[in-house]
């Protein structure tokens, strides 16, 4: 059965059964704790915690999930892949385990022929939790299941919570027995392998109070409403059903696979059997591809970019694993142009956006192949430099600070290191490197945990919200009558913050626009009935809560106060005018390069914007200004702008732009300027017409990262500004080269060559200079044993002009007798040597060659050459007499040893 089959009686057979079908959530669903989605319930998360009120008590869906943590074991198990599908069937405090468990039996061993997946009962074998009669009662008596078959597991196994205190409960997992080929029978105990996990069900019945580890924890009571969360992987069941050993061999993986085999001409499987365990490498770099090219895919479909942090680093060492281990497989060529196609052609069926955003998928995918292909080349003699050096110590390794390097400055992944110092023999520091990359990130998290804290420890927060979400009314009004409903400094719940305090005001209402979707938070004021609040920061740390981080001014301020949140209107109007800006902006560079110029990234402030968009290469100044021109023709034109709510799919059909945080709520908010010219998915405050933006000035134009280019601009008074400061600097220019500002380019240009045919001049004349002495230096050589030689020390002197005076040294010494020309000089200081022999001192076995390599090996360096003429150099300027002396030397050790 195909996987898209699989599927689609997944859901219809929920949807029989009166659950709302739910379509999946972005990977990147906006949720700070968490990288990607990475189960299916992800999505559902406010309304288990009881922070939001869904509108049906019945859900399914059929979830996109990445896990990173599984990264390493793809290709070594048979069951992980980092991009899977989740298909889940939720209740919403409607049926309970007797519920979950009839489904879940109903669906897995009704017959094909009926719809369902048509699974031998006698091979499935359900787990429960240890103390959890009731579950293991319905599946033997309800069900039928011999005793045999249910296995009772501990809370490591099966008993669910989210690693904080919050909803928890025990699981039940129903697992699938592959066969003697796969390992010992016993059932899940004893070979997961074997017996693979299916399908999870979890039954939310308890609240916990607190939780230390997975097995420690307390449970405060029950749950005032039970739910249920089931995960049944759909790869691992396409496996099942198609009769295939693992996740890689589905109709949805395997062509990819297939494909990479045919490009490096392995046979797949031809070396290890279907025990993943023991597989050949061959066969693990193909399955990294097959899993890894689809993972990319639905990534960057899902908005994410290459980058060197968080996701983008994620999907950066995916895409670079699949390409180096095409190299492994000894394929050197571009590979994604022939792989993702494929990856796309099969996962088209469930996913169709991604053939119709192809072109810009597989730019970014290519364009990030590009890159790691000249970091390969450059990060490879680097690593092969250093890997070298190693390999001369007693015990080979690889200092941290090399890996660091590399990783810091060439982009070259600490994997990719240890795999190719470990394929020299040599082992990498890799407690140094961790130490080091640490460092970094603890500076890295300095910064922004001074900006958004509380977002650590949600458990206060939460508590808060359990008091009420706050009513907000950013978009109605800038100054609203509020009470005080909750205080926090350092993470713990205060009644009262003292003047001079920095801490954390959760109101009831707020007309406080909290940081999001790119837009920074209001600045403004809370006046309390003694004193003010000084806003520094508004966050929304769990769904429902604005939370204001003030210092107090003038105090106290205690729980229950009424005050006043007053945005500054000032600032207000700049951010609305940025924020607008940005959509315009954006709008304007679809208009000029096409609609998949798509936005991945933005930030804006009061007075500036900047926007991160799909793009392969720079914009040439002319398409600038044609971006800008389009922009501001939107400005005057005077185009209103509005925000409206509907629903997604509606959303959708407007055509309207969201790549992030998709999320389930029945309404979502649509901001158009000028009809469908901009429609963006917009949760931040906009001007009311596009006239007010004022003036767009676009300042810059960068690359961040592969295939995403990012613009800056200017808005409204602070363009002026900029512009302003340019006509500045163009009357000082002016000024200083003494011509209108019209003549400024050509007057620029005309001094600048006068300048380069002055150096040119000058280094003629040094030139002459040098070789001027030539004569008197020919005529001071000394006889060495029959060979006249010139050994001179020119002083300051480049490596050319060094070389032009050892080569007229050698003509003026003429082909009568056997000569030798000897001459070092220093440059940034830098010593170089040079040395030339005649036909006849060459006869007497005289090599330069041979001289420079004595001489540099003097000056801490290297070199070499022909017999003829040689160079080379080193780094102690102070020893160039010496390497002369030296040469002189050996001169005559070779002429005498003849
Ligand atoms: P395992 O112990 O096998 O790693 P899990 O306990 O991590 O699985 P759950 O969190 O219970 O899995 O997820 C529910 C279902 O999702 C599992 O029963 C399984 O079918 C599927 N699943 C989990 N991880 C993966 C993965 N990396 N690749 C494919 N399917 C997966
Ligand atoms: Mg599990």
């Amino acid at each position: 059965m195909e996987t898209a089959e699989i599927r689609r009686r997944w859901l219809a057979y929920f949807e029989a059964r009166g659950h709302t079908v739910v379509p999946s959530a972005s990977l990147i669903y906006d949720d700070p704790n968490l990288l990607f989605v990475n189960a299916g319930m992800v999505p559902f998360k406010p309304y288990f915690l009881g922070e939001q009120q869904p509108t049906w008590d019945r859900a399914t869906s059929v979830q996109k999930c990445v896990r990173t943590g599984d990264i390493e074991e793809v290709g070594k198990t048979s069951r992980h892949g980092t991009f899977f599908q989740m298909n889940g069937n939720f209740s919403f405090g409607d049926y309970f385990k007797e519920g979950a468990i009839d489904f879940a039996w109903g669906l897995l061993t009704t017959s094909q022929a009926d719809g369902g997946y048509g699974l031998d009962p006698e091979l499935l074998w359900p787990t429960v939790f240890r103390d959890d009669d009731e579950a293991y009662a319905l599946w033997r008596d309800r069900i039928g299941v011999p005793e045999a078959r249910i296995v009772r597991r501990d809370e490591e196994d099966n008993y669910w919570s989210m690693g904080v205190p919050g909803p928890g409960g025990p699981s039940s997992e129903i697992f699938y027995d592959r066969g003697a080929r796969y390992g010992a029978d016993g059932g899940p105990a004893v070979d997961e392998d074997r017996f693979m996990e299916i399908w999870n069900l979890v039954f939310m019945q308890d609240e916990l109070s607190a939780f230390r580890t997975k097995s420690d924890f307390d449970i405060r009571g029950p749950l005032p409403r039970r739910n249920i969360d089931t995960g049944m992987g759909l790869e691992r069941m396409a496996s099942v059903l198609q009769g295939k050993d693992n996740l890689y061999e589905i109709d949805e993986v395997y062509p990819v696979l297939a494909k990479a085999a045919e490009m490096t001409g392995r046979t797949y499987g031809a070396k290890s059997g279907h025990a993943a365990t023991s597989s050949h490498p061959d066969d693990v770099h193909l399955r990294v591809v097959a899993d890894h090219i689809r993972s990319s895919l639905m990534l960057i479909g899902d908005g994410v970019t290459p980058g060197n942090e968080g996701r983008g680093y994620v999907l950066r060492r995916m895409l670079r694993r699949a390409v180096r281990a095409m190299r492994l497989l000894g394929y050197r060529d571009h590979a994604l142009p022939q792989l993702l196609p494929v990856s796309k052609d099969r996962m088209k069926a469930s996913y169709p956006e991604l053939e119709t955003d192809f072109a810009r998928i597989s730019q970014i995918a290519y364009a990030e192949e590009d890159a790691f292909r000249r970091t390969l080349d450059a990060g490879t003699t680097i690593l092969d430099t250093a890997v070298t050096k190693a390999k001369k110590q007693p015990s080979p390794q690889l200092s941290g600070d090399a890996a660091f390097q590399l990783h810091d400055t060439y982009g070259f992944p600490i994997d990719l290191t240890l795999e190719m110092a470990a394929e020299q023999g040599v082992q990498v520091d890799e407690a140094g490197f961790r130490f080091l990359m640490q460092e970094q990130r603890d500076r890295a998290k300095a910064d922004a945990k001074a900006k958004k804290s509380g977002h650590a420890d949600v458990g206060v927060w939460t508590e808060l919200l359990s008091l009420g979400r706050t009513d907000w009314q950013a978009y109605e009004h800038l100054s609203v009558e509020a009470s005080v409903v909750g205080l926090v400094r350092d993470g713990e719940r205060q009644q009262e913050l003292e003047p001079g305090a920095t801490g954390q005001v959760v109101l009831d209402r707020t007309s406080f626009y909290a940081e999001s979707g790119g837009q920074i938070a209001d600045s403004g004021d809370i006046v309390t009935e003694q004193g003010v609040l000084k806003v520094l920061d508004v966050q929304r740390p769990v769904k429902g809560l604005v939370v204001h981080t003030v210092q107090v001014q003038d105090g106290p301020v205690r729980v229950g106060e009424q005050v006043q949140a007053k945005v500054d209107p000032d600032w207000r109007v700049a951010a609305c005018q940025a924020h607008s800006g940005t959509h315009v902006i954006h709008a304007a560079l679809r208009q000029v390069l096409g609609p998949s110029a798509l936005q991945s990234g933005s930030y804006n402030k009061p007075g500036y914007l900047r926007l991160d968009f799909a793009w392969g290469s720079a914009l040439s100044p002319e398409t600038r200004s044609e971006i800008e021109e389009v922009a501001n023709l939107a400005v005057r034109k005077d185009l209103p702008v509005s925000a409206q709510f509907m629903t997604l799919p509606e959303a959708r059909e407007w055509g309207a732009l969201a790549l992030f945080g998709e999320t389930y709520d029945e309404q979502v908010r649509v901001v158009q300027i000028g009809g469908p010219w901009s429609r963006e998915l917009c949760g931040g405050t906009h001007v009311a017409h596009s006239s007010q933006v004022g003036a767009l000035t676009l300042t810059g134009e960068s690359s961040v990262g592969s295939g995403v280019r990012r613009v800056e601009a200017f808005v409204g008074m602070d363009a002026l500004h900029y512009l302003a400061g340019e006509r500045a600097m163009v009357a000082e220019l002016s000024g200083l080269v003494k011509v209108q500002p019209a003549e400024l380019p050509a007057r620029i240009s005309e001094l600048l060559t006068r300048v380069k045919d002055a150096e040119r001049e000058i280094a003629k004349l040094r030139q002459q200079q040098v070789l001027a002495g030539a004569g008197d230096l020919v005529a001071g050589a000394k006889d060495v044993f029959g060979v006249r030689y010139v050994g001179h020390d020119a002083g300051a002197a480049s490596a050319d002009e060094v070389r032009a005076l050892v080569l007229q040294l050698r003509d003026q010494l003429g082909d009568a007798t056997p000569a030798v020309v000897a001459v070092t000089g220093v440059s940034k200081d830098r010593p170089v040597v040079v040395v030339a022999t005649n036909a006849q001192a060459r006869e007497w076995g005289v090599r330069a060659g041979d001289l420079v390599k004595v001489a540099a090996g003097v000056l801490g360096g290297g070199g070499g050459g022909k017999p003829d003429l040689a160079q080379g150099g080193g780094s102690d300027a102070g020893k160039t007499g010496d390497a002369l002396t030296r040469v002189e030397h050996t001169v005559g050790e070779t002429v005498t040893a003849r």
